[in-house]
């Protein structure tokens, strides 16, 4: 009789290992009162708001998800007519794709964002009644909207804590020292871990417009900047032990 070989060490299965939330990069040094002044700074210079023209949570997300690869600006010109058209989600669901091509047709891809538009909609009606979801659980269930799109939608159309990470964002959180990485989930979670969570809102939208106006890409307007004393990146003010 054949005696049964012992199982070698290889052939066990692997065990089941936890699967942990990746670790988050060290903060850089002093940016929790970087963060804090940040905060104070811009809350004096820029409304909590966003640019993209909205009556109600439906109408930011559809003009949110318009707004990829454009300015706010040209969204807000095409939004009126759309929702005049279409007021709610019912309405866009069961749109003629060619007809909404043709109204968000000066907003750039617009075969797409139209094919999106409605498939958003049609999940709206599909999941919860027409209505847009209060919860970032809910709007990731929608095609077309992830954490960044959910963050502004909580923030600014729910008045819900939610920062958003955009470009904008991740530039100027590593441009001011604030984070060292370029993750949107690891900025968020460590920004949201240094400011008071009835900031976050505030925080991301001020920061977009503080991107777009004054610390723009490649162009930083840092003598007109209201960060300028602390910011380590000004490029008008002397780094420390340089004279
Ligand atoms: S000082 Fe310059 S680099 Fe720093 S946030 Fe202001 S504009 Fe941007």
């Amino acid at each position: 009789m054949r005696r049964s070989q012992p199982r070698r060490a290889s052939s066990l299965p692997p065990r089941a290992e936890k699967k942990k939330a990746p670790p988050l990069p060290r903060l850089p040094r002093g940016a929790r009162i970087r963060a804090q002044l940040t905060v104070e700074r811009l809350r004096e210079a820029y409304p909590a708001a966003t640019e993209l023209a909205h009556e109600n949570p439906f109408q930011l997300l559809i003009a949110t998800i318009l707004s990829a690869q454009t300015t706010d600006k040209m969204v807000n010109l095409v939004t009126p007519k759309l929702f005049a058209r279409y007021p709610t989600a019912f309405d866009l669901a069961a749109a003629n794709p060619a007809e909404v091509e043709e109204i968000v047709k000066p907003t750039g891809f617009y075969r797409v964002k139209a094919r999106r538009i409605i498939a958003a909609s049609r999940k709206l009606v599909e999941l919860f009644g027409g209505e847009v979801p209060a919860s970032m659980e809910g709007l990731l269930q929608i095609p077309g909207i992830g954490r960044k799109t959910a963050n502004v939608i909580l923030g600014a159309g729910f008045n819900q804590p939610g920062f958003a990470v955009d470009t904008h964002v991740i530039r100027l959180t590593n441009l001011l020292k604030l984070v060292s990485t370029r993750d949107p989930v690891k900025i968020e979670r460590q920004v949201c871990s240094m400011v008071p969570p009835e900031e976050w809102t505030g925080l991301s939208l001020r920061l977009i417009l503080h991107g777009r106006r004054i610390c723009i890409a490649r162009r930083p307007r840092c003598e007109e900047c209201i960060l300028n004393d602390f910011c380590p990146s000004s490029t008008t003010r002397p780094k420390p032990g340089k004279r």
